[in-house]
């Protein structure tokens, strides 16, 4: 087991934590990122992103090398372990990662983003990426003129399904019960709609479809009610079931909201830890967006040395004791 020492520990391998990295190496921080086994986040699950400025399209999984690079070339360290401990009860904060080693740090920068929820179908793995998507803004422009389906009923799903009549032609809505929970504002503006329809009670079993590139050409839905299947012919499946954030770790250390995100203080990064920094998806149920994070990374660099540098000039003698 070794120990190191750093001034500024990132943990998350998403655009908030590289674009953090980048930022605090360019800053002179020589900050550490915790990326995990898997780094890149949910963006490696992605093909085409069109929405990254300065790039009109660039698979998911490159933008994220792109990114991981350019946090290297700056002196960034970057560590592909998993977090499996952390105090934040004290500073220096302690982390220990899967291979026992332990990380202290003045300032930690939580990025470990939020997974979107899936139906765990068989068939959504293989079409994810490929017609199945849980992000409309992500998304929503491959559909332009085509027929899609949105699956849920909460603000998400309602908020997913009004955003995609934008491009699709038409957007069905398919519920489990014949209620929706999203908020009554959004659910008039779906109903009232001419271009969306809903169809109550039902799930999905499966996605169908097929071809050379993989493209979806239907759902098989099941009436709960009458307890019968049919397909609806559709080009699209936008799964908007709710998202869990990857805040387990930090259960009881920072104040988390009713749904596990983290939250911040107004107009900052800052959680309810001095020192510990909260950036992207993990602390935003909101926007959700790369560009987002990746600003949120950049703020949460920003408000750490703020942070670095009000500990120096209030007489510490070393950030990291
Ligand atoms: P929610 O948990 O509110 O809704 C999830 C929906 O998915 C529910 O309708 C649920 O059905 C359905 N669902 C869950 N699991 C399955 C499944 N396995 N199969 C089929 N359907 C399923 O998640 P949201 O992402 O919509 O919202 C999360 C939070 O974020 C909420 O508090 C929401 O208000 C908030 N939010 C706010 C926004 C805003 O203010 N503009 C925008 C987006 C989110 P059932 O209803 O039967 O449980």
């Amino acid at each position: 087991m070794s120990v190191t020492e750093t001034d500024v520990l990132i943990i998350g391998g998403g655009p908030a934590g590289y674009t953090a990295a980048t930022y605090a190496a360019r800053g002179g921080l020589q900050p550490l990122l915790i990326e995990g086994p898997q780094p890149g986040g949910q963006l490696t699950t992605t093909t085409d992103v069109e929405n990254w400025p300065g790039e009109v399209a660039i698979l998911g999984p490159d933008l994220m090398e792109r990114m991981r690079k350019h946090a290297l070339h700056y002196g960034a360290l970057l560590l592909s372990e998993a977090v499996t401990e952390i105090d934040l009860g004290n500073a220096p904060f302690r982390c220990t990662v899967s291979n026992g080693d332990v990380y202290k740090a003045a300032s930690v920068i939580i990025a470990t983003g939020a997974q979107a929820r899936w139906l765990e179908l068989p068939s959504e793995d293989v079409y994810r990426g490929f017609g199945v998507s849980a992000c409309a803004t992500c998304d929503g422009f491959f559909f332009r003129g085509r027929n899609v389906v949105v699956i849920g009923g909460g603000n998400t799903a309602v908020e997913e399904a009004l955003y995609l009549t934008r491009h699709a032609a038409n957007v069905t809505l398919i519920h489990r019960r014949n209620q929706l929970r999203a908020e009554q504002i959004l659910q008039q503006r779906l109903t009232s709609h001419p271009r969306v329809s809903i169809v109550w009670n039902s799930v999905v079993d499966e996605i169908v479809g097929g071809g050379s590139p993989l493209h979806v050409t239907g759902v098989i839905i099941r009436d709960t009610q009458r307890n019968v299947n049919f397909t609806l012919p559709c080009d699209g499946v936008f799964v908007a079931i709710g998202h869990q954030p990857a805040t387990e770790l930090f259960r009881g250390q920072v104040t988390l909201d009713r749904d596990g995100y983290i939250i911040t203080q107004s107009g900052s990064t800052a959680t309810s830890v001095p020192g510990v920094f909260a950036a992207g998806d993990v602390a935003d149920r909101q926007y959700r967006q790369a560009v987002t994070a990746a600003a949120a990374g950049c703020m949460a660099v920003l408000d750490a040395q703020r942070f670095l540098s009000d500990a120096i000039y209030s007489g510490a003698q070393s950030r990291v004791a």
